[in-house]
């Protein structure tokens, strides 16, 4: 062997543990890689699988339609690419795809929680559940309304499976919602190396044991995590895109649990999870539940706003709320139309 006795840098093991990632995008030396490779300490797959039918094997896009033939330079042939995660480096049929199966990241089982927050008594009860399925390897949906305290209700989930020494994602399809956790969780586990992930995210050193990342970055990872939390999990484009709820699969162990936490499941989701592993918190952390919507006719108020006067019904239900002092929100569909009735509503606050 060319390079015996020589030592794997941690940096690269605790890199690629967990991810697949494309042969020529490697953040490490070539040579490096190379002394990896003979170390056999990647399994190296074809970026595009041909049989039994095309399929993409990083983001696991199996449409046809998303699959584009090209010279290539690279390989001096027809190669094909798919086009559906193209965004994040092209994989083509002469792509190698590495995944680790060398040895094992370092994993910390000291994950102190600092979090000093008081739970609701349905918080207490819901937090209670999910750590409850986590232990039992189960699934579990949280439907929550905004203002819940979802996120604190997953620290005792996420706090008991770092200490198991597993390794946790928190998925969502959206970057600003990573965004607004990481710096949450950083401060709920001072001493646990958390990383986020999404497009442009600056490189992060160590092995994460927790990863917050976009649904998008899950095609970057295989088999990694032992659990697996899907905040927003109705958010678009997650809710409508099959290949990006492959990934979370993908992405996690075969037999991990997946939380979805969502305000607002849907009916797929109940139906799967109503009956055996549901939390549901109707109220909001201040303990007020949330009002339901109640559907008001108010037929041609814009005609009666372009007139010059206010609907009655409106009028009278301004009042009412002015009369008992409620706070309250008119919401206009046009700008023109707000800029003629505020003056008008406005009238009437004179009068209270
Ligand atoms: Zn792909
Ligand atoms: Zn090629």
């Amino acid at each position: 062997m060319k390079y015996r006795g020589w030592i794997l840098p941690p940096a690269l093991r605790d890199f690629y543990e967990g991810r697949i990632w494309l042969k020529e995008h490697s953040p490490f030396p070539k040579d490096h890689i190379e002394r990896v490779i003979e170390y056999d300490y990647f399994h190296i797959i074809e970026g595009i699988q041909k049989e039994p039918h095309l399929k993409c094997n990083r983001c696991h896009n199996q449409d046809p339609w998303q699959f584009t033939m090209f010279d290539c330079s690279k390989c001096e042939q027809s190669c094909i690419y798919c086009r559906h995660c193209l965004q994040m480096g092209r994989v083509s049929s002469c792509t190698e795809l590495l995944i680790w199966i060398g040895p094992r990241a370092i994993r910390s089982r000291k994950h102190p929680l600092k979090w000093a927050g008081q739970f609701t008594v349905l918080q207490q009860r819901a937090a209670k559940e999910i750590l409850e399925s986590i232990k039992a390897k189960r699934s579990h949906l949280l439907a929550a309304v905004c203002g819940a305290g979802k996120t604190e209700l997953l620290f005792p989930s996420v706090h008991y499976a770092l200490e198991q020494g597993l390794r946790v994602c928190i998925a969502t399809p959206r970057t600003d919602v990573v965004l607004e956790l990481f710096p949450r969780f950083q401060t709920a586990f001072p001493s646990t190396i958390i990383h986020a992930l999404y497009g442009e995210a600056p490189k992060q050193q160590g092995y994460a044991q927790l990863v917050l990342a976009t649904t998008h970055q899950l095609y970057r990872f295989e088999q990694a995590f032992d659990v697996m939390i899907v905040d927003e999990a109705d958010a678009f484009p997650y809710i409508i895109d099959e290949t990006l709820q492959r990934a979370v699969k993908k992405a996690k162990k075969k037999d991990s649990p997946i939380v979805f936490v969502t305000a607002t499941p849907s009916q797929k989701l109940l139906h799967q999870y109503r009956n055996n592993s549901y939390s549901f918190i109707p109220k909001r952390y201040h303990n007020y539940p949330l009002p339901v919507p109640r559907f008001c006719s108010l037929w041609s108020y814009e005609k009666c706003f372009k007139r010059g006067k206010i609907p009655a019904k409106l009028k009278q239900w301004t009042e009412e709320r002015l009369v008992q002092n409620e706070p309250f929100l008119i919401f206009f569909p046009k700008v023109e139309l707000m800029k003629i009735a505020a003056p008008l509503q406005n009238s009437i606050h004179k009068n209270y």
